[in-house]
């Protein structure tokens, strides 16, 4: 059996119930996200089936996730994670979830049984009361397993900040070279968040090709005042990053590290350029002196923000972005 039969949409749902009620059969219900699905989960979701006849799982939708767990979440889309869901034998039907909470599914098919996963208290679950109110009942099933989506993000964050930039390569490298974005290395689109309109510069491989054989490393250096004016989230703004590293990798560049400022002017941060919080940053990550350090650019921000960080800077005029390059290397060897 395919696991994507086993989800279904609410008027399917609506069917599915009312059969398994005629056949006399105890519905369980429960819900969650199940981003990254791990042994707590496995483990819950059968021991929650050992109470009931058939179990129904909702998944939240990636907007209902997104809104009460993180901006940066679910890692997995919603029709992913809900065929993941499905392919557990534990598992009898799947339906997404739009709302951030259970209540109106409960109400709609009112099952027998409300489960939940994990360290709920009975009394914190705001749908108790009602599953209670038409006669169903509550019960929270513990995990064994110390693990959760988050300590596996963190682990893999972890291990992401000691590949990149990974201190024992930093060590033999000739310098650093950080890279302002919009305008330098692609084409200045304003509030640029749809990835279909990266486009990289002319000269910009070729260049970074070089820099790279020049044994220095390259680190990107962008402020991204649309994250905070909420014109675009940082979703956006990683997938529009994912275009790019994509088709830099696909020629041989390897970008580091991407440094970014999320603040709009008025919030006065400590890195949005001219400021040089990232800059600061990126020489402390990478252990480069700001002397073997080049900040490139195409606006006076960026001159300024390298200047005052001690660094050498170069700007990206009509000549693009192979005579930066070649300055670069130039200034190098002095
Ligand atoms: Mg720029």
């Amino acid at each position: 059996m395919d696991p994507g039969e086993k989800i279904l949409s609410l008027e399917q749902m609506d069917q599915w119930v009312a059969a398994e009620k005629s056949g006399g059969r105890r519905i369980g219900f429960t819900c969650g996200s199940f981003d990254l699905l791990h042994a707590g989960h496995v483990q819950y979701l059968g021991a929650a089936r050992e109470l009931c006849d058939r179990l129904i799982v909702a998944v939240n939708s990636d907007a209902s996730v997104s809104r009460y767990k993180s901006p940066l979440r679910p890692i997995v889309p919603e029709r992913e994670r809900m065929y993941v869901v499905a392919g557990l034998a534990a598992v009898d039907a799947v339906t997404l979830m739009e709302e951030d909470r259970p209540l109106s599914l409960l109400l709609r098919w009112k099952p027998d049984l409300y489960i939940k996963g994990g360290d709920y208290a009975e009394a914190s679950l705001r749908s108790a009361d009602a599953v209670k109110e038409y006669g169903g009942k509550v019960a929270v099933v513990k995990s064994g397993f110390e693990t959760s989506s988050s300590r596996i993000m963190e682990r893999i964050g972890v291990l992401g900040a000691h590949g990149a930039p990974d201190i024992a390569s930093s060590r033999g490298s000739r310098g650093l070279v950080l890279l302002d974005r919009d305008g330098t290395l692609i084409r200045n689109v304003p509030f640029l968040h749809d990835p279909a309109k990266v486009e990289i510069l002319p000269g910009v491989i070729d260049g970074l090709l070089k820099l790279q054989a020049a044994e220095l490393r390259l680190a990107i250096v962008t402020n991204q005042q649309g994250i905070g004016l909420g014109y675009y989230t940082v979703q956006d703004f990683i997938a529009v990053n994912q275009r790019l590293l994509r088709e830099l990798g696909a020629r041989g560049v390897r970008i580091s590290k991407i440094y970014f400022c999320p603040h709009s002017l008025g919030e006065r941060c400590s890195c949005r350029k001219p400021a040089t919080g990232m800059i600061t940053r990126a020489m402390r990550e990478f252990g480069v002196a700001p002397s073997l350090t080049f900040l490139v650019g195409d606006s006076d921000d960026d001159m300024q923000a390298g200047a005052d960080a001690g660094c050498q800077t170069v700007r990206v005029d009509e000549k693009g972005f192979g005579s930066a390059a070649e300055q670069i290397l130039s200034l190098r060897g002095t």
